[in-house]
């Protein structure tokens, strides 16, 4: 049997520690937080479950993922449709006929084409290359202007033009009246909250778990005491940043506990003006119908920034720059960390869904511990 140490008791660590303890090994999980479950922890308020790192909507058409986390929690049918709020004036998201209606009062499939035809038109037919120039040749240049440029300025810190085209892909753009943020086959909320999910994975007598514990504290000791390490931090951070540091955003969330029943009708408003200091406000009683107190609501705002040491790195910048560094790392990782193995959205410097998290931790297990 081999003895695991796992660094981070987010999605990823659970996900290895469970599959491994299910196979007989004896797991370690320390994690830096005083709490287990990551960026996905959730915590009930006056009978709300509060998305304490921001919301979080599970959401996959990987079948064998969803079947896998349907065994520790039962989701709801929640379905994400956020709305933008640019001064005051409301928009379907993500970019579909409502949105268009809206904009341009254009009603069929066809005119709203025609619409975005002739504003992308200033592109003169030239393959995108930042997300400036692929957001106009998606939707146009109205909707770039009022629900793309301010958001994504403010969430990223910097020029649309200086960001990579793959993360305004993200979003679906549709040509049916259809506000489901997301294509994917299977969508949902934990009842009961995310934090669950990962209780139930770290439940096994074979794991240990300790919170309030920064692997840096004993690196050295873990090293010569286990025979394996996964490790779901920074990889820059665990090389001490010898290469240079990695670029993350960060994030401030200011949380309210607010005496009305029903703050903003909707569980995301996106505020996409570049004025506005924050993102999104959240209010978590949306994502479960009917849950919590009456004439009580918790909502969060959203406010990105610059990551500096000590701060929470929420998202890796994918873009060139960091990509190439990320790969020196990656191979200085394989040359001098054999017995370390890095994971999650931070080990491997992905902008990971929680799916993508899964599959990436059920991947690494069948290649580290066998079927
Ligand atoms: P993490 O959850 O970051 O876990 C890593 C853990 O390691 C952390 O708890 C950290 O404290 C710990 N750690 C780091 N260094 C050390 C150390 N030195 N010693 C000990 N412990 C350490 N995904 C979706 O699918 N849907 C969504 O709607 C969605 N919304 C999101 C919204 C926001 C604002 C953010 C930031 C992310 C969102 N995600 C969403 C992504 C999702 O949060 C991640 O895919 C997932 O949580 C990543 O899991 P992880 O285990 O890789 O990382
Ligand atoms: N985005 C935008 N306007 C919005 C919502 C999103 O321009 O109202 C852009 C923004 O660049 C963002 C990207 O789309 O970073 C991806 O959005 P998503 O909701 O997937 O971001 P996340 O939930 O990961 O923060």
């Amino acid at each position: 049997m081999t003895k695991y140490l796992i660094v981070g008791a987010g999605l990823f660590g659970a996900t290895f520690a469970y599959e491994a303890a299910k196979k007989g090994h004896e797991v370690k999980v320390i994690e830096r937080r005083n709490h287990i479950a990551g960026n996905i922890f959730t915590k009930e308020v006056n009978g709300i479950q509060v998305h304490q790192y921001g919301a979080h909507i599970f959401h996959t058409s990987n079948k064998r993922v969803w079947d896998y986390v349907n065994q520790f929690a039962e989701f709801n049918r929640y379905t994400n449709s956020p709305i933008a709020n640019y001064h005051g004036e409301i928009y379907n998201l993500p970019f579909n006929m409502n949105t268009f209606n809206k904009l341009w009062g254009v009603v069929t499939p066809e005119e709203a084409q025609a619409k975005i035809d002739e504003q992308k038109s200033i592109l003169k037919g030239k393959r995108p290359e930042n997300l400036e120039e692929q957001a106009i040749s998606l939707v146009g240049t109205d909707i770039y202007e009022k629900l793309i440029k301010g958001y994504t300025e403010k969430q990223w810190g910097r020029s649309t033009k200086d960001l990579p085209a793959f993360i305004i892909r993200r979003l679906p753009v549709r040509l049916t009246y259809d506000n489901n943020y997301f294509n994917d086959d299977y969508q949902g909320i934990p009842v009961g909250g995310y934090t669950q999910i990962v209780e139930k994975m770290l439940a096994s007598d074979l794991i240990t778990v300790e919170t309030g514990v920064d692997f840096f504290d004993k690196k050295d000791e873990y090293l010569k005491e286990f025979d394996r390490i996964i490790f779901t931090g920074m990889i820059d951070e665990y090389f001490n940043y010898s290469l240079g540091e990695l670029e993350y955003r960060s994030l401030k969330f200011e949380t309210e506990k607010l005496d009305v029943d029903n703050y903003q009708g909707n569980a995301v408003v996106n505020y996409t003006d570049a004025e506005t200091p924050f993102t999104r406000i959240i209010e978590h009683k949306h994502f479960e119908f009917g849950k919590g107190d009456k004439n009580k609501t918790v909502i969060t705002r959203e406010y990105p920034k610059t990551w500096k040491r000590g701060d929470e790195p929420y998202y890796p910048v994918n873009n060139t720059e960091n990509n190439t560094l990320y790969k020196q790392y990656k191979e200085l990782a394989d040359r001098e960390a054999k017995n370390v193995l890095f994971g999650g959205r931070l080990g491997q410097y992905r902008y990971y869904d929680m799916d993508q998290v899964i599959s990436a931790a059920l991947n690494v297990v069948k290649t580290e511990i066998g079927d």
